[in-house]
């Protein structure tokens, strides 16, 4: 797993601005979704049409894609180690369908002090109200200030977590001080019908008939996953873009 993080001297504590997704386990390839689409019409048989005739192996996901045909999606699957910050993790666990989750237990284990810090290409200035907001640039004063106050309150909230694991009270207890910029990790394992639903809804992208407006965070987990799945199912990958990256 890369790890970016700066260690700040002398406590331990560590600060990142990226996340890391990882490809652990998959068994997914465009002709997963090929046999299962084509038992509708030739039943038993479909797992040896395979490899013939590539275009019109094209040319039938593409229709599944644009028809919404989603079933013949789901017969693959992605296993993902996700490390992101818990305020991403919250928003990820909302895509319930389709998706499984274990995470890191911050009861039996005890939480090591990295936390997230926003880069210097991350927007910090929201403009415009709600749904209908951009993000701009911050200034240098306000990059200074975002990272001067986050790493003191997280250097002080660390502290305190280790005075009481000290002290003997027990890591469900403690955790309490630990504020969301805190990196945790998961696994989280999916297939392409279920990812294509997460990606339409957390990335921007110009090929999007329907824009969507995620924080930034998580769409750089979406976009990392997004760069795994297109490498495995290409075809499926062109005809999601192909037909305005909505989830069949
Ligand atoms: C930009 C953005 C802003 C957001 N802001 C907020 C916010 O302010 N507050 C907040 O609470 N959440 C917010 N969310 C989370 C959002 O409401 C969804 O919970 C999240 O995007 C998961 O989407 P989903 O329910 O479609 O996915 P999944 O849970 O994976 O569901 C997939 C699909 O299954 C079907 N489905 C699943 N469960 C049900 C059900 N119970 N009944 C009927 N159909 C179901 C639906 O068709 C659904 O689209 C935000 C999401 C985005 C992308």
């Amino acid at each position: 797993m890369t790890d970016n993080s700066t260690p700040s001297p002398g406590t331990g504590v560590r600060f990142r601005s990226d996340v890391s997704v990882e490809l652990v386990k998959h068994d997914a390839s465009d002709t997963d979704v090929l046999f299962a689409a084509r038992v509708s019409t030739v039943g038993e048989q479909s797992i040896d049409e395979l490899g013939k005739d590539p275009e019109r192996s094209k040319g039938l996901i593409n229709y599944l894609m644009r028809d919404r045909h989603g079933s013949p999606f789901e017969h693959n699957s992605m296993t993902f180690l996700v490390s992101a910050p818990i305020f991403v993790f919250r928003e990820f666990m909302r895509h319930r369908v389709g998706w499984s989750y274990n995470e890191e237990s911050g009861r039996y284990r005890e939480l090591q002090p990295v936390f997230y810090v926003p880069g210097e290409d991350r927007k910090l200035v929201q403009q415009g109200r709600p749904g209908k907001y951009e993000f701009v640039p911050g200034t240098p004063e306000q990059h200074k200030i975002t990272t001067e106050e986050m790493e003191t309150t997280y250097r002080e909230a660390y502290a305190s977590y280790r005075r009481m694991l000290d002290a003997g009270v027990a890591r469900e207890v403690a955790r309490a001080v630990l504020p969301v910029g805190l990196f945790s990790s998961m696994y989280a394992t999916c297939n392409a019908r279920s990812l294509m639903h997460f990606l339409s809804l957390r990335t921007q992208h110009e090929q999007a008939k329907v824009a969507s407006f995620p924080q930034r965070e998580i769409e750089m987990v979406a976009e990392r996953m997004e760069a795994h799945w297109a490498g495995l199912m290409p075809l499926t990958y062109a005809a999601f873009n192909a037909n305005g990256r909505i989830a069949p």
